[in-house]
C-alpha cells in the first residue's frame, strides 16, 4: 500500500492523554488507505515553550505506510485533530492532540503550510527519542547529513544571490 518510511509524531498535553494517542492510531486506519507499521512508546516530557503551568505531554512517533501524498496526509492529520476538539488559540499553548509529519521517505517540501523533513525535529528530543525506538539508524543519519547538507546548500545560493 504506497510508500513506507513515513513518521508522525503525536503529542497530547489535555485531557486523557493516552486515549488521544491510541484513538488517533485507529483513526488514521480507519478508512483503509493508511497502515500504522509501529508506534514507539509514550514518552512523558516537559512542555516546550509556550505559557507558564501546562501540563507535561505524553509524545509518540508512528511508521505509517500509504499511497496518500504528504498534502492528503497532513490534511487528514488535521481532521483527526480537530476531531479531538484541538483550538488553535495560543503558540505552543495546549493541546488535546497534536499531529505532525516529520518524515516522508526522503521528500524535501518547502511551502508556507508545510515543511518536511519537520524543521524543528533534529533538535527536539521528545521527537527525535520516540523517533529512533521505530527508524533505522543508518536511514535516518544519512537523512539527517542530507537535510543539512540540502540546507546549507540553498542557503548559500540564497547568499550568492543576494551579493
Ligand atoms: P506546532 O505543531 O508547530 O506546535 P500547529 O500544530 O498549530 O503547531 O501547526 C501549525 C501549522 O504548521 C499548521 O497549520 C501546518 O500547516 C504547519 N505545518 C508545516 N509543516 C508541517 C508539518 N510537517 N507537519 C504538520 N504541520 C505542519
Ligand atoms: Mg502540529
Amino acid at each position: 500500500m504506497g510508500n513506507g518510511h513515513i513518521y508522525v509524531a503525536l503529542g497530547s498535553n489535555q485531557g486523557p492523554r493516552a486515549e488521544h494517542l491510541r484513538s488517533a492510531l485507529h483513526e488514521l486506519e480507519e478508512r483503509g488507505d493508511i497502515r500504522v507499521l509501529r508506534c514507539s512508546s509514550l514518552h512523558e516530557t516537559a512542555p516546550v515553550g509556550g505559557p507558564a503551568g501546562q501540563r507535561d505531554y505524553l509524545n509518540a512517533v508512528a511508521e505509517l505506510q500509504t499511497a496518500l501524498s504528504p498534502r492528503d496526509l497532513l490534511a487528514r492529520l488535521q481532521q483527526i485533530e480537530q476531531r479531538h476538539g484541538r483550538r488553535r488559540t495560543v503558540r505552543n499553548g495546549p493541546r488535546t492532540l497534536d499531529l505532525d509529519l516529520l518524515l516522508y521517505d526522503d521528500e524535501v517540501i518547502d511551502e508556507p503550510d508545510l515543511t518536511v523533513p519537520h524543521p524543528r525535529m533534529w533538535t527536539r528530543s521528545f521527537v527525535m527519542e520516540p523517533l529512533r525506538e521505530v527508524c533505522e539508524p543508518g536511514w535516518l543519519d544519512g537523512l539527517a547529513r542530507a537535510t543539512r547538507a540540502g540546507r546549507l546548500r540553498s542557503e548559500y545560493f540564497q547568499l550568492r544571490q543576494e551579493q
